[in-house]
Parts: structure tokens; sequence; C-alpha cells
């Protein structure tokens, strides 16, 4: 039922409006067009024999997709479309964002695209953006038309199409719970004074984590307005999805969570899980049992664990009160990492000898960032500066979706470390404040200014320079705040959004 397009509502809110204006009402909010949400999933399982993070997929064992929550209210709308994918490519948000936009109506800058960081997810990420650039050159060939790629492009797209069009009138409810030994900040100062991610498990030289974790779950469930079980419910949880370690296709231990979730709301219950500020947490406990890989002996257990919270917090959820939907997106121009014309000519060859003492696998991802840093300031996707001393600049979108008085959902790009996601939940003016990472693009790690001074793996395999990621909260908060005080649809300076 489609309530939101007729003129009687549109009326109501209008008459709402002056009666709150004329009353000297604080909240100009004059919301009377229900809230509707929308869920839809779609599979986007490359065959088998496709590409893996680990090498050349061999099998299926729980199938991919991507899952979309959409939102609307009169004339506002807002999506969130999560794929068991390992990152986001500039190029499938791009293609998949106008895709939904131009067939709902959505705003492209109101659609979020994030990635769960399945590490047992097809490895796309080159192909898709050679894929999108011929596409944009009209250079791609039939084959490239019959492949993977666009396929995964119309899945992405279709899930927030098919979302948008089953939207219905709903409760929103929240919760936040806590689940315990089941993530772990992944870098540990030594004995030594380094700072090593994964520094290994029973490890003696290791002194103490170099940082905290979010136990917190945060959970959002949609239920038909006039009440009955939830149908749908977004879990937010900071912890790498890197549980595995195989070459079968799967969705990690979010698949497990589904299941569990499954259990107690029903079969037809649409689990979406969105990976909070997760770049320096995973599950392997350094004091605890050697291996902590596999489906059996990990996987299974991460997902049943958050499941149980959230059927826990399932009994004391809370109404989002004033649901009230609002989006504002924004640009930050991140400091692009430097390097010099030796490091460029070191990443290019594969015989020069190792610029930095370092383990191999952290001159791998070096030189990879390097090329990758080269190949953003040649294809414009990093700013030139104007000013000679200035660094190059990166365009990162930071996006913010308001559902309520109390609660609000925050896209950030990239792997954000834990410490950033604490310090936007801290100062959010929302109560329950949903960040999810991984959004719209894929820039590797955005550690701390302090992580980038303790080094290692995360600080090595990143594109921002330091500050980057203060400059995203900032970014975060600025459009938190915006959007707990302004009532009316963004001014032209406030909406920096993507324009089409
Ligand atoms: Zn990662």
């Amino acid at each position: 039922m489609n309530l939101d397009r007729r003129p009687r509502g549109a009326w109501l809110a209008m008459a709402a409006l002056v009666v709150a204006v004329s009353s000297g009402a604080i909240s100009l909010r004059a919301q009377t067009a229900p809230i509707l949400a929308g869920v839809a999933v779609t599979d986007i399982t490359p065959p088998v024999g496709y590409a893996q993070y680990r090498g050349i997929s061999t099998a299926v064992h729980d199938r991919l997709h991507a899952k979309a929550l959409v939102f609307r209210q009169g004339d506002r709308a807002a999506a969130l479309v999560i794929a068991d994918l390992i990152a986001i490519t500039p190029g499938l948000a791009m293609e998949a964002r106008a895709v939904a936009s131009a067939k709902t109506g959505i705003p492209f800058s109101n659609i979020i695209v994030a990635a769960t960081h399945a590490h047992t997810g097809p490895e796309y990420r080159e192909a898709m953006e050679l894929y999108a650039e011929r596409k944009r050159t009209r250079t791609s060939t039939a084959a490239d038309e019959q492949g993977y790629l666009p396929q995964l492009i119309r899945s992405v797209a279709q899930a927030v199409i098919d979302a948008h069009a089953g939207a219905r009138p709903v409760q929103l409810r929240t919760g936040a719970g806590q689940a315990t030994g089941i993530s772990f900040n992944r870098r540990f100062v030594l004995r030594d004074g380094r700072v090593r991610m994964n520094a290994g498990i029973g490890n003696p030289d290791i002194v103490r984590p170099a940082g905290p974790i979010d136990p917190e779950v945060n959970v959002l469930m949609l239920s038909a307005a006039g009440g009955g079980d939830p149908f749908a419910g977004l879990t937010v949880f900071a912890n790498h999805l890197d549980t595995v370690g195989d070459t079968e296709f799967g969705a990690d231990y979010p698949f497990y969570l589904e299941q569990a979730l499954r259990r107690s709301f029903g079969q037809d219950f649409v689990s979406v899980f969105g990976i909070g500020t997760a770049g320096n947490i995973n599950h392997i406990d350094v004091n605890g049992p050697p291996g902590q890989r596999g489906r059996d002996a990990v996987t299974r257990r991460v997902g049943e664990t958050l499941a149980r919270v959230v059927v826990e917090e399932s009994t004391r959820l809370q109404a989002v009160r004033d649901p009230s939907l609002e989006v504002r997106s924004t640009f930050v121009y991140a400091p692009l990492q430097e390097y010099t014309a030796e490091e460029l000519a070191w990443a290019r060859s594969d015989s020069m000898k190792p610029l930095y003492q370092e383990r191999e696998s952290q001159q791998m991802f070096r030189r990879r960032k390097i090329l990758s840093l080269e190949r953003m300031r040649a294809n414009g996707a990093a700013t030139p500066p104007t000013v000679g001393t200035e660094p190059w600049r990166l365009p990162l979108e930071v996006q913010a979706i308001r559902l309520g008085e109390d609660a609000a959902i925050v896209g950030l790009p990239g792997e954000v470390f834990v410490e950033l996601g604490l310090a936007i939940k801290k100062a959010s003016p929302f109560p329950r404040t949903f960040i999810i990472e991984l959004t719209n693009t894929n820039i590797a790690y955005v550690p701390t200014r302090e992580g980038f001074e303790q080094g290692d793996y995360e600080a090595v395999n990143s594109r921002v320079a330091p500050g980057g990621g203060e400059m995203l909260v900032e970014a975060a908060l600025r459009l938190l705040r915006e959007l707990k005080d302004d009532p009316g649809p963004p001014s032209e300076a406030a909406s920096t959004g993507l324009r089409r």
C-alpha cells in the first residue's frame, strides 16, 4: 500500500506542519506519513571456479546474497544494501546505485552499498574496476555482459528495487546487547615496544592488546505496523569475517546468525548483517587454543553467539521514538598517502630489493598500495593539490540515515579502526547509532593517527594518510547533529551528496 503518494497524506503533513509551527512546538518534524520499510534478498553467488579470496573457488558452502533494507516516509526514501563481499569497489557501488536510483527514485546519495567483508566471497575487485572502466568508455564486450560482474551489479540493484517495491508500514524497534569472547583487538604491543597485528596464539612476547574492542551488538527489528513477529532484522557487530579460511563460497558467520535467528523468528525471517568498525578486530583469541579457523571450530560459534544476544535483546526492544526518516551525506577530502619515485619503481618491479625491513606479506601489500595510489591519481579517484605543498586528496563519502528521535544509521568507507566507531557512538546525539563500515568504495584500512604511528599491517595496507580516519568521525558526527536538529529537507549547502 502506497499511502505516502496520496494527496491526503501530503495535505495532512502540511496541516500538521502549520500547527506545529504556529504552536511554537520545538519539533518541526510533523511527520504524519507512516514509516514504511521493505526487505529483499538477491543471490550473488558466482559459479564454482570463479576466483575466491583464497584462490579458485571449489564449492558453494552457503549461498552469497545482497540484502537490502529500504525505508520510506512521505517523499523520503533511503536504502541500505549489504552484500556478502570482501569489499565494495567504486565501480560496483556507482553502477548499482545508479540503476537502483533510476528504478526507484531513491536519490543516489541516499543509497548505502556495503560489504560484510566475507573472506569467502568472490575476488571480483580488480575485474570489476576494469569492467566498469570499459563500461564507461563503451568498450565492454559481449562476453563481459554475459559474465558475473554485470550480474553482480544487477543483483545488488535489484535487492534495493525489490525492497522498495515491497515497503509496507512497519514498527521499528532497536536494542543493544553485548557479545563477549568472540571478538578481539588483533593488534598487540610486544615486549620490545613494537605493535604487531595477529601476533600469534600463545606468543609469550605479547604484553597487551594495542586497543579496545566494541562488544556492542546493535539490533534493529522490523515488524508489521500491526504487530506480530519481526520479519527482518539488522544486526551490526564489529568483527572481521575471516573465520573460515577455505576456498568454498559462503557468507561466514552471518550465515549461522541467520540460521539461528530463523529458529526463533521463523523460516522467512531475513537477517541483514552489517559489519561495525572492525579494521583492527577479529575472532582470534591469542590466549586460546591453536587453530581457531573453520566453520565447525569457529564460524558457527560466532554466528550463534550473536544470535543468542539478538534473541535475548528481542524481548526488551524499544520502539523507535517519533519515526522520522531523513538522510544526509557528505564528502570528506582525506589526505592521500604519498610515495616517492623510488617507491613507485620498486612497486612496479618484482626484482628490486625490498625498501623496508618488513614481513614478505607486508611488502606485497605495500607494493599493491603504492600501485593503487598511483591508479587513484591517474583515474581521477583522487584529486590533485591546488597548492603544491598540499597532499593529494581522496574524496570519501559519509552517509547517515535518521530513523527517528533515537536511532540513526551511519555508513563509513573502508575498514575503520574500532576506536573511530566508538568515538562516533560516544558523541552521537542518537542513543542507538548503527555504524556500518566498508561502504561504496575500496580503500583498505582506515587506522587512527595512533595506529599509523604504531605501524604494522593495517597502517601499511591503507590509502588515506594519518588524520583521514578522524576526518570521517568529524563528518559523521556533523551529519548526525544536523539530523538531530534539522527538521526539514536538506538545504543545498548541507547536502553535498553525489549529484548525478
Ligand atoms: Zn580486513
